[in-house]
C-alpha cells in the first residue's frame, strides 16, 4: 500500500511541476477552487488518479464561475476530456465508465438540486443559486459545493 500512496503523491508533484500556475494542496475532498487557484485532494491512492486529473483539468482550463446548471454540465464534460488528454501524458487509464459514472452522478446531483423541497417537482433556475417551483409557490437555494453534499434551503 505504501507504494501506491507514494505513486499518488508523485503524480501530485509532477502535476505541480508541470502546471506552476496552479497550487495543489491537501483537502478533505477532490475539488478545484478558482478563487484560490488551488486543486484540493485528499490523501489517496492511484485508484483516484482520474479524480485528481479531472480537478487539475478544471484548473488548467481556467474554469471559474458559472451561472446556470446547463453550463455546469458542459464544464464537467470539458474537464473530463482534458483529464483524458492528461491521462495519456501521465500513463493513467481513465475508462469510459469512470467518466460516464461521474457525469451520471453529476446529473443526479443537478436533478436533486433542482427538485422542489416542498412538492418534488423540477423547478426553474432563477439565478445561479435560486430556484423557483413551477407548481407550488416554493423557492429555494441550492449550494454549489457538490462535494459537501446537497443542501436546499427553503425560502
Ligand atoms: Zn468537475
Ligand atoms: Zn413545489
Amino acid at each position: 500500500m505504501v507504494a501506491t500512496t507514494t505513486a499518488f503523491s508523485d503524480l501530485v508533484n509532477q502535476l505541480q511541476n508541470n502546471f506552476v500556475d496552479l497550487k495543489f494542496a491537501l483537502g478533505s475532498d477532490f475539488s478545484w477552487s478558482a478563487d484560490q487557484k488551488t486543486v484540493y485532494y485528499p490523501r489517496s491512492t492511484m485508484q483516484h488518479a482520474p479524480q485528481l486529473l479531472h480537478e487539475a483539468a478544471h484548473g488548467i482550463l481556467g474554469h471559474s464561475t458559472y451561472s446556470r446548471d446547463l453550463d455546469l454540465l458542459k464544464l464537467e464534460r470539458e474537464a473530463w476530456s482534458k483529464a483524458i488528454e492528461l491521462s495519456k501524458q501521465y500513463n493513467i487509464v481513465i475508462s469510459e465508465d469512470t467518466v460516464e459514472d461521474a457525469l451520471d452522478t453529476y446529473r443526479d446531483w443537478l436533478h436533486a438540486r433542482s427538485s422542489c423541497p416542498n412538492c418534488g417537482k423540477t423547478g426553474v433556475q432563477a439565478s445561479a443559486k435560486l430556484y423557483k417551483c413551477v407548481i407550488c409557490p416554493q423557492s429555494w437555494r441550492a449550494n454549489d459545493a457538490r462535494t459537501c453534499g446537497l443542501k436546499r434551503t427553503k425560502l
